[in-house]
C-alpha cells in the first residue's frame, strides 16, 4: 500500500499566524521570524516602517535550488510592492514561498500590525494576445539537465539556440535530484573487491546471450576478467561494457541494449567535458542507492544535481555562447511540414510577457528534453504498470510539478512510437510529507530498519525491490540509519543536499542520540533488535561476507562502528522517475510508430524511453540525460 499523507504544517503554520489578535499601534523597526521551506527553516526579516513593509531579507536558509531563488528575486519585492502576502507562489518553490510567506506574516504580527490588511488581492497583469515569431537553428524544449547539454553543444557546433522553458528557471529535476552519476573507470582506486562483488561479474558472464549485442559484450567483458584475474588485481573491477551488462539486466533485459552501451560508453566524455568546464568531481567514487556498483560519482564544489545546471548556465554567460533562454514559456505544439518537425507553438505562461503566442522557427530541428512525467498524477496512474496504479495525489514524489509529460504529448501528436511507458521508478527512500530526497541524515543506501528494529532487505539491490520492500513495512515506513561520522555534515552543519541537520532533526522526522538503545526510544524503534541488527551489521562490515542480507560489501560511509551519535530517519518512497517515453535512436533522433526516423525531432533524457527498462540504475539518470543530451545536439546540428 502506498501511505497517506498528512497535509502540510506550513499550510497550518499561516493559517495560525495569519488569526492572531492585533494591537491598533505598530512599531517601526526590524522583526525577524522563521518557517519551514522544502529543505529547512528560513529565517526571515521584515523593515516595518509608517505601518508599511519597507524591506523583507532572507537572512538565512538551506533552499539549494535556482527556482528558490525567485522567492528572492520575484516573491519578496512583490509582497513589497503590493504590501500583500496573497502574492502568486512560486511555481516549484511552493514551499519556500509557503514559509516566507509565513514569516512575514509573524513578523507583521510581531509589530502589531493587523495581518488581515495585508492580505490584498494583488492585481494581475493584462494578457499579451499577440504573436511574436522567433528564428533559431535549433530549438530545444525544456531547460534541466537534457536541454542545457544540448543548448552548450549545440551552440559550440556554432548553432543559434533557442530554449523554452515552462518554469520561471532552468534547472528542471535535474537540479533538484542527488547529482550522482554512475561512470565506470573513474575515481574507483580506493575501492577493494569483494568476493560479493567477483560472484556479481561472474554471474553477469555465465548469462545465455539474449542479442548479438548482448554477446560481444560478454564477450568483451569476459577479456577484460581475464586480464583483470591474470594480473592479480585487488581494485574494483569496472568498464563501461560491464556498466551496460548491470544496466541491462537491472531493467530486467527490456532497455535497447544499443542505448544502454551508448550511454555507458559516452559517461567518462561527459565528465572530462563538465570538468573542463568548471565542475569538480569528488575524487572518491561511491555506491549510491540501486547504483548495484560503486561508481557513482557526484560534486565536490556543489550540493545536489544544481551542480549541472548551474555549470551549463555559468559557462553559456560567460563564453557568451548564442543560447536564449526563454524562461515562463511552455511549449506547446511541434509544427510539422512536409513530414519534417520545423518549430514550435509557444506561450509566455509568466513574467511581463504573459499571455503572448510565439512561433518559433527551427532550421535544423527541435531537440525535446521535457523530463517525465512523475508529477502527472493521472498520466502516472494511467500509464502504471508496476504499483497496481496506486499512484494517486496522496504518493509523494521527488519532482518538481513542472514534470508532466509535455514532450510525450507533442511528440504523440506528431506520430512517436512511445516505449515502455508502464514502468515508473518510486525512489525507495523519500522525505514521507514531501517526497523529497533532501530530508535525511546519511546516505540512501545506509542499513534501512522497520519499527520492530530488523533488516528486512539488501539495501543495494535495485532500486524497485527497495521501494516494494519498503512499502510493505507498517504504514509504508522505515528508517535509514547512520552514524554522525557517515552522514555526510559538513564544516557549516549541513548535510549532503545543503540542508541543515539542526532543521531535520527538528522536523520530528530524524532522530539523533549518543546510543543506539537511546536512539531507538526516541524514534520508537525496537530497542534490543536495533542494537542487535547493528551488532550483525557491524561484524559483516569487519569480516566483508555473510551479511544477513545478503549486501556484497560494506563501503565505508556505511559504516557504523565507529561510535556515535547515531541518526534515524524516517522515510517512505516517492514517485521518481518514469522510464519510459519517447523512442529514439542511437543519435537520439526521434522514432514513429512504422520504425521510421521523424526528420528534425530529437529526444534525450526523461522524456525518452527504453534506455532503463522495468528499473532504473539509481545514478544513471542524469548521465542519461547530459549524454544524450549531448549527442541530440550533435546530431541536429548536422542536419540539412
Ligand atoms: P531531464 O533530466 O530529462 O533533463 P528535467 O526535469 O531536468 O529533465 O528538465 C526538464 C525541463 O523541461 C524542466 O525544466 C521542465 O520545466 C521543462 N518543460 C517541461 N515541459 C515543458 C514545456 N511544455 N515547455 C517548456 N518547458 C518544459
Amino acid at each position: 500500500m502506498i501511505p497517506k499523507l498528512a497535509t502540510l504544517a506550513v499550510s497550518a503554520a499561516l493559517a495560525a499566524s495569519m488569526a492572531a489578535p492585533v494591537t491598533a499601534f505598530a512599531k517601526d523597526g526590524v522583526y525577524t521570524a522563521s518557517s519551514v521551506g522544502r529543505n529547512g527553516s528560513i529565517n526571515v526579516q521584515v523593515t516595518i516602517k509608517n505601518d508599511a513593509i519597507a524591506d523583507i531579507k532572507i537572512v538565512d536558509w538551506s533552499e539549494t535550488h535556482p527556482v528558490a531563488d525567485l522567492t528572492k528575486t520575484k516573491l519578496i519585492p512583490d509582497i513589497i510592492k503590493y504590501q500583500s502576502v496573497e502574492v502568486d507562489a512560486i511555481s516549484g518553490a511552493t514551499l519556500s514561498s509557503f514559509a516566507i510567506k509565513d514569516a512575514v506574516g509573524q513578523c507583521l504580527k510581531k509589530a502589531g500590525l493587523d495581518v488581515t490588511k495585508f492580505e490584498k488581492e494583488v492585481p494581475q497583469p493584462a494578457l499579451l494576445t499577440d504573436t511574436k515569431t522567433l528564428d533559431a537553428d535549433i530549438v530545444i524544449i525544456g531547460a534541466g539537465g537534457a536541454g542545457l547539454s544540448a543548448a552548450v553543444t549545440a551552440a559550440e557546433a556554432g548553432k543559434k539556440v533557442i530554449v523554452l522553458e515552462k518554469n520561471g528557471f532552468a534547472g528542471g529535476n535535474t537540479s533538484v535530484c542527488g547529482g550522482c552519476f554512475n561512470s565506470a573507470n573513474v575515481n574507483q582506486s580506493h575501492i577493494k573487491m569483494t568476493e560479493g562483488q567477483r560472484k556479481i561479474v561472474e554471474g553477469i558472464l555465465a548469462e545465455k546471450p539474449k542479442s548479438d549485442l548482448h554477446k560481444e559484450l560478454i564477450g568483451k567483458v569476459s577479456k577484460q576478467w581475464k586480464a583483470y584475474n591474470d594480473k592479480k588485481e585487488t581494485v574494483l573491477f569496472d568498464s563501461p561494457e560491464f556498466h551496460a551488462l548491470q544496466t541491462w539486466k537491472s531493467g530486467d533485459y527490456k532497455a535497447d541494449l544499443a542505448l544502454v552501451y551508448t550511454l555507458t560508453q559516452n559517461t567518462g566524455n561527459v565528465m572530462k567535458q563538465l570538468e573542463k568546464i568548471g565542475f569538480v568531481w569528488r575524487d572518491k567514487a561511491t555506491q549510491f542507492v540501486g547504483a548495484l556498483w560503486p561508481r557513482s560519482n557526484r560534486a565536490q564544489n556543489f550540493k545536489s544535481g544544481v551542480g549541472y545546471i548551474d555549470t551549463f548556465l555559468a559557462y553559456i554567460k560567460d563564453k557568451k555562447l548564442p543560447v536564449t533562454i526563454e524562461l515562463s514559456t511552455k511549449a506547446n505544439e511541434l509544427i510539422v511540414k512536409d513530414g519534417r518537425v520545423v518549430g514550435v507553438k509557444a506561450q509566455a505562461i509568466g513574467g511581463d510577457e504573459k499571455g503572448r503566442k510565439y512561433v518559433v522557427n527551427a532550421k535544423n530541428g527541435v531537440i525535446l528534453a521535457t523530463g517525465g512525467f512523475g508529477a502527472n498524477v493521472e498520466m502516472r496512474n494511467a500509464y502504471d504498470e508496476l504499483w497496481g496504479k496506486k499512484l494517486g495525489k496522496t504518493t509523494p514524489t521527488t519532482n518538481l510539478p513542472s514534470a508532466t509529460g509535455d514532450g510525450i504529448t507533442m511528440a504523440k501528436q506528431v506520430g512517436a512510437n512511445l516505449v515502455q511507458m508502464g514502468w515508473i521508478q518510486l525512489f525507495p527512500a523519500g522525505d514521507p510529507q514531501t517526497g523529497a530526497t533532501s530530508f535525511k541524515l546519511g546516505e540512501n543506501s545506509c542499513i534501512y530498519v522497520n519499527r520492530d528494529g530488523k533488516r528486512y532487505v539488501n539495501e543495494s539491490e535495485r532500486r524497485d525491490v527497495l521501494a516494494k520492500a519498503n512499502l510493505a513495512q507498517k504504514d509504508g515506513l522505515f528508517f535509514v540509519i547512520s552514524s554522525a561520522k557517515r552522514a555526510l555534515i559538513d564544516k557549516d552543519g549541513r548535510n549532503a543536499y545543503g540542508v541543515k541537520v539542526e532543521d531535520i532533526l527538528a522536523s520530528g522526522k530524524s532522530y539523533k542520540a549518543d546510543t543506539l538503545e537511546e536512539l531507538a526510544k526516541k524514534a520508537g524503534i525496537n530497542a534490543a533488535n536495533l542494537v542487535e541488527t547493528v551488532k550483525k551489521w557491524n561484524e559483516f562490515c569487519k569480516k566483508g561476507t555473510g551479511d544477513e542480507m545478503g549486501r556484497p560489501t560494506c563501503m565505508d560511509e556505511h559504516r557504523l562502528d565507529e561510535g556515535g551519535p547515531y541518526y534515524a530517519t524516517l522515510m517512505t518512497p516517492s514517485v521518481h522517475h518514469t522510464m519510459g517515453g519517447v523512442q529514439i535512436n542511437t543519435k537520439a533522433q526521434v522514432i514513429n510508430k512504422a520504425g521510421k526516423v521523424i526528420p528534425g525531432l530529437y529526444a534525450a533524457g526523461e522524456v525518452t524511453g527504453a534506455i532503463h527498462g522495468t528499473n532504473r540504475v539509481g545514478c544513471n539518470a542524469v548521465p542519461d540525460a547530459l549524454v544524450f543530451g549531448h549527442i541530440a545536439a550533435e546530431t541536429a546540428a548536422a542536419a540539412k
